[in-house]
């Protein structure tokens, strides 16, 4: 029984969806107490009860703790079994969240499965599904998988009912060096509103063309989106290079001006581009699962966080492998998976 203490390191939601990936793929059981410790809710929140029954179904898994505001979770993992499978977030909790807890034991399984998630699909401090589709799963993909998502419907915090849907066609985890971002491509920046005023989403992009002077008109966009998807606003500003994309995302919210987003967001964008690492903050702890699993392979990466060191650490202490990181002449952080 692997012994976890929750409120190490970022103390998040985190620990709690890659143990439960970890677990599935190695067959070691797990407990975790103090969850969520560091977080001014402590305790499993909805999402993260959606996440772990998600991975004791597809793994056959006795759970103990699986319960909103709990503050233990035992988990004993079982046989993972691909197939079809859909997964509701009661609230407006993140669809992607739940797919990164699941992703990775399917991805290694015996055979294709299909996902419906249905929750949120734009949710504050989660990966919008944006990035999902366009940062995280081309990387995943390069190592081997096939991972198609699709956008069914947009959901936002908190009235929630968005959709999507996943294909998985597994394959070994191949180990890959994620080092050179390649060529400079395009960059687009979108705010993506319903339900609320359009000049907020006017004012974000009025503001995005300050901070991004030299992006031609084409470049920036809004797309209002039916009435019965919102309300909600979110802007997501794309790097995209040859060999990844990164999206920086400003979320809207009561009390936050649509100015400080626009200018947050950007500076945000332009410091991971400047940096010229593989891997942003979010990607960065994102990729520790895959990473590991493949049991070698490397990325660079911006100045680490709180996330990617706990998601290292973890990924040590149940594939007993070192995860090093590393800082060379220019500044660039190195994940170096042994
Ligand atoms: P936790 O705070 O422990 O629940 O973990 C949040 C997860 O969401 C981490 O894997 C982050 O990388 C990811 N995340 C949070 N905000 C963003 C964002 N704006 N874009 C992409 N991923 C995000």
């Amino acid at each position: 029984m692997i012994e976890i203490d929750g409120s190490e390191g970022e103390g998040g939601g985190q620990v709690v969806r890659n143990s439960c990936a970890l677990s599935l793929v190695t067959g070691k059981p797990f407990r975790i107490t103090q969850v969520r410790a560091k977080r001014s809710k402590p305790g499993l929140m909805r999402q993260h009860v959606t996440a772990v029954e998600a991975a004791a179904r597809i793994g056959g898994a006795e759970v103990i703790g699986a319960a909103v505001g709990s503050d233990t979770l035992e988990f004993r993992p079982g046989a993972v079994q691909p197939g079809e499978y859909r997964f509701a977030v009661g609230t407006a909790g993140s669809t992607s969240l739940v797919l990164q807890t699941v992703l990775m034991p399917l991805v290694l399984a015996g055979g294709p499965s299909r996902l419906v998630l249905e929750g949120g699909t734009h949710n504050m401090l989660a990966p919008p599904f944006d990035f999902i589709e366009r940062t995280f799963l081309p990387i995943v993909n390069r190592m081997g998988p096939t991972v198609e998502a699709r956008l069914i419907r947009h959901g936002f915090y908190p009235r929630g009912g968005g959709r999507i849907e996943v294909d998985v066609t597994p394959a070994p985890l191949t180990a890959i060096d994620c080092l050179d971002c390649g060529e400079m491509g395009e960059g687009t920046a979108q705010v993506l509103f319903t339900g609320l005023p359009a000049e907020i989403a006017q004012r974000m992009i009025a503001r995005l063309r300050k901070d991004l002077p030299y992006w031609p008109d084409e470049a920036f966009t809004i797309r209002e989106l039916p009435a019965d998807q919102g309300p909600g606003v979110i802007l997501m500003i794309e790097a995209r290079k040859a060999h990844v994309t990164e999206i920086a995302s400003g979320f809207g919210q009561l009390g936050v001006p649509a100015e400080r987003l626009a200018k947050t967001a950007a500076g945000r964008l332009k410091g991971y581009v400047a940096s010229g690492a593989f891997a942003g903050p979010y990607l960065a702890d994102q990729l520790v699962l895959p990473f590991a699993l493949a049991a070698g392979g490397s990325f660079t990466t911006v100045k680490p966080s709180g996330h990617l060191l706990t998601a290292m650490a973890l990924a040590e202490r149940f594939l007993e492998r070192p995860v090093v990181l590393e800082q060379d002449a220019q500044g660039r952080h190195l994940v170096r998976f042994v």
